[in-house]
């Protein structure tokens, strides 16, 4: 398992980059008290029935922070560690995310408390229907759209989507994104955060005169993000000199092939025993002396015990929230480049917006058009952030969030408040 010390609660987290947002654009107290909170919060019991016929009750979430710019839209997380403070920083996070890459969705996020490596497939579907019949009053194509996210994917969509079309007693494919595509998938969407990523990555050295070829990196997770962004950059030209997972940490000072790498994690389930690379720790890869750092797991994983380790020059957080306020000070003091991950991870739920559209217009789209429209829409949330960095002089996750903050808090003032 990772050691990752946890310092204080990422709801703590979210709420203190929000004020410091908010007192950055100088937002005034009425707006604040209106876009600052969840909007609804849902805890919901989970009874499932295992296949040795025991049941086993499990909590569920599903917080909807904001619909001020359009329906809630975040993905749901299966995790043992998941509560609903979590779920409620992931799902504030989710309404800047999208205000950010500025599509027409708000934020919400969902999770369940739950070991889902120890879990058979028949497990999972009947714990994903459950929770789905449980949280079924709030979601909906025009309410609230979820997607895969940690420890979730194309299958779980798949029968969010079948329970949620068989309650309602018609197809409705537009209620999840990160379907399989012969169930109104995108192209696309499997790889969408990891390419997102590398868009913003490739921006950030075109900014610092830097090349993406022949820089080094280090990915931390190596899981949907991580495993494509590692793949991106390896082909671009990088050398992906370290990578781990929950399981271990694998490291080649030429380069691992991560091709061969993929290839092993999805026969094996995990990265350990590499063949061309030698173990170490866990630490010793957020410490690594490289042009690119990757954290692509979990919240808090730089904190202010280890953030001095980091020898890193840029930090892409392909994660949410995985570096506490204080470590933030820490590295912007030494002058690490920040892709905060608001605007670095933002991938995923751009192309779920192109899943939707196409939904609702029963549309297919091709690949490269995908593609295009993600680089377009990467690249330019990026520019408006590092405008707003060099313009006001602010650190680039300030920037994100008063980029964010400040689309909703102008959403707010438009619509005003009801009643
Ligand atoms: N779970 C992803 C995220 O954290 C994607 C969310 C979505 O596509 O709605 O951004």
């Amino acid at each position: 398992m990772l050691t990752m010390k946890i310092n204080g609660n990422a709801y703590d987290v979210a709420l203190e980059n929000f004020d410091a947002a908010a007192d950055a654009l100088q937002l005034d107290q009425n707006t604040r008290e209106v876009i600052k909170y969840p909007e609804r919060v849902l805890m919901v019991s989970i009874p499932v029935r295992r296949d040795d016929g025991r049941i086993h009750h499990l909590e569920g979430f599903r917080v909807q922070h904001s619909s001020v710019r359009g329906p809630a839209k975040g993905g749901i997380r299966y995790h043992p560690r998941v509560t609903l403070d979590e779920v409620k920083a992931l799902a504030t996070w989710m309404t800047w995310k999208c205000a950010v890459v500025n599509i027409p969705f708000g934020g919400a996020k969902g999770g369940v408390t739950c070991d889902p490596k120890h879990m058979s497939q028949g497990e999972l579907e009947r714990l994903t229907r459950r929770y789905t019949s449980a949280i079924l009053p709030l979601i909906g194509p025009d309410q609230d759209i979820p997607a895969p996210d940690v420890y979730t994917n194309a299958q779980t969509m798949a029968w969010i989507m079948d329970t949620y079309s068989t309650t309602k007693g018609y197809p409705i494919p537009g209620v999840v994104t990160g379907k399989p595509i012969c169930l109104g998938g995108s192209l696309g969407r499997t790889e969408a955060t990891g390419r997102g990523v590398f868009y913003t990555i490739q921006s950030a050295c075109e900014h610092l005169h830097r090349n993406v070829k022949g820089s080094t990196v280090a990915v931390q997770g190596f899981g949907n993000v991580g495993s494509i962004t590692a793949q991106l950059l390896h082909e671009a030209g990088a050398k992906v000199i370290a990578v781990s997972d929950s399981t271990g940490c694998v490291y080649n000072p030429h380069g691992l092939d991560i091709p061969a790498l993929i290839h092993l994690k999805s026969l094996t389930g995990k990265v350990d025993g590499f063949p061309e690379a030698e173990p170490i720790q866990h630490e010793e890869l957020l410490g690594m002396e490289c042009d690119i750092l990757v954290p692509a797991a979990l919240e808090n994983a730089i904190h202010s015990d280890n953030a001095a380790t980091v020898r890193a020059r840029m930090i892409a957080e392909g994660a949410n929230g995985p570096i506490t306020p204080a470590a933030d000070r820490v590295l912007e003091s030494m002058g690490v480049f920040l892709i905060p991950d608001i605007l670095c991870n933002a991938g995923g739920v751009t192309v779920s917006y192109f899943e939707w559209v196409q939904n609702e217009q029963h549309l297919f789209w091709e690949a490269q058009d995908i593609y295009g429209r993600l680089e377009r829409v990467m690249k330019t949330a990026f520019r408006d952030v590092l405008k707003l960095h060099g313009e006001r002089n602010v650190p680039m996750r300030l920037a994100a969030n008063m980029l964010g903050v400040g689309r909703v808090a102008e959403a707010v003032r438009l619509r005003g408040i009801y009643p």
